[in-house]
């Protein structure tokens, strides 16, 4: 009866059968999935759709074109201000393990042709946790489209403010949000992209102050924890709350677009918005297109404005 009980299913590989590194057990359905299967599917798992969380670099690299990626403030990284216990030890290992000094990477690239200021969060960092330098990272970011007036794009993965930064983390809420509403002033489409998690402090901004807002599927989307929030309601909250699915059909976001569309709705938003394309296309992405764009400042070129 207990090797019975102990059978692994059907359709699944135990760990003895296979070489590392060759196959990565889908942590949703628990298929195995040839690793480079699930790359080459942009890390959603081919049996059950799942989209696994992808690095700031990953997420990057698959959206802008090649080599079109200027980053900004590759080396701005935060002290330890508030001397939190551990914090520096904590810091040093997701430098080590991310080769990033903080939890964000922005810069400006192109999009299909689009040129765009971009930021990722990492929550491999950290948890993509806002303190004083992603702060910092993201309000540079937008001031940089502001002055070069791009459109701006962010993809967000974070579990909300860092706490080893205390008030100075909660202080990058305002300064993101006013940063972003700048754009908003002078006419600057920003597009903001939620990736699995988005909450806290990140939802709390920039996150949610996009012009459109798309989420991945299945990304965790909230402010405070399921928990938090049933015990203070005294109420059994829904099972799929805080999906992005869930926040769609409610209204709080705009749009939910699977990881292998997404470079494309982001193009056509792009475009819709009025972008200018001045980089030059990618082959493959311009060629079923077809459609004629103005070159970098050419007189008659279109401005980069909400309608
Ligand atoms: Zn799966």
């Amino acid at each position: 009866m207990l090797n019975w009980l102990r059978r692994p299913k059907h359709g699944r590989i135990s760990r003895r059968d296979i070489p590392a590194g060759l196959w990565v057990k889908c942590s949703r359905c628990g298929a195995a999935v040839y690793h480079r299967d699930l790359e080459r599917a942009l890390k959603v798992c081919p049996k059950c759709g799942w989209h696994h969380r992808l690095g700031a670099e990953e997420r990057l690299s698959i959206t802008l074109d090649e080599h079109s990626f200027e980053e900004m403030d590759a080396n701005l990284a935060s002290g330890d201000p508030l001397r939190f216990d551990g914090y520096r030890e904590k810091l040093s290992e997701a430098r080590a393990n991310t080769g990033n000094a903080d939890a964000a990477i922005v810069g400006v690239g192109g999009i299909e042709g689009y040129r765009t200021a971009v930021g990722a969060l990492d929550f491999a960092f950290m948890g993509g946790s806002m303190g004083s330098v992603v702060g910092e990272k993201i309000t540079r970011v937008a001031e940089r489209a502001l002055q070069d007036r791009l459109p701006l794009v962010i993809f967000s993965a974070s579990g909300g403010a860092r706490m080893q930064e205390g008030a100075l983390s909660l202080m990058q809420l305002a300064k993101t949000s006013a940063a972003v509403g700048r754009l908003h002033e002078a006419h600057l489409p920003y597009l903001s992209v939620m990736c699995d998690p988005t909450t806290g402090g990140v939802t709390a901004s920039f996150a949610f102050q996009g012009d459109v807002i798309i989420a991945e599927p299945g990304a965790l989307i909230g402010f405070a924890g399921r928990r938090v929030i049933e015990q203070t309601i005294r109420r059994k909250l829904p099972e799929r709350f805080q999906t992005a699915e869930f926040c769609l059909e409610h209204g709080l976001i705009d749009m939910v677009v699977p990881r292998p569309e997404l470079r494309g709705v982001l193009a056509r938003l792009l475009r819709f918005f009025g972008a200018p394309r001045a980089v030059a296309p990618e082959p493959a992405a311009a060629a079923p297109d077809g459609e004629a764009q103005p070159a970098p400042g050419e007189p008659g070129g279109p401005e980069v404005a909400c309608p």
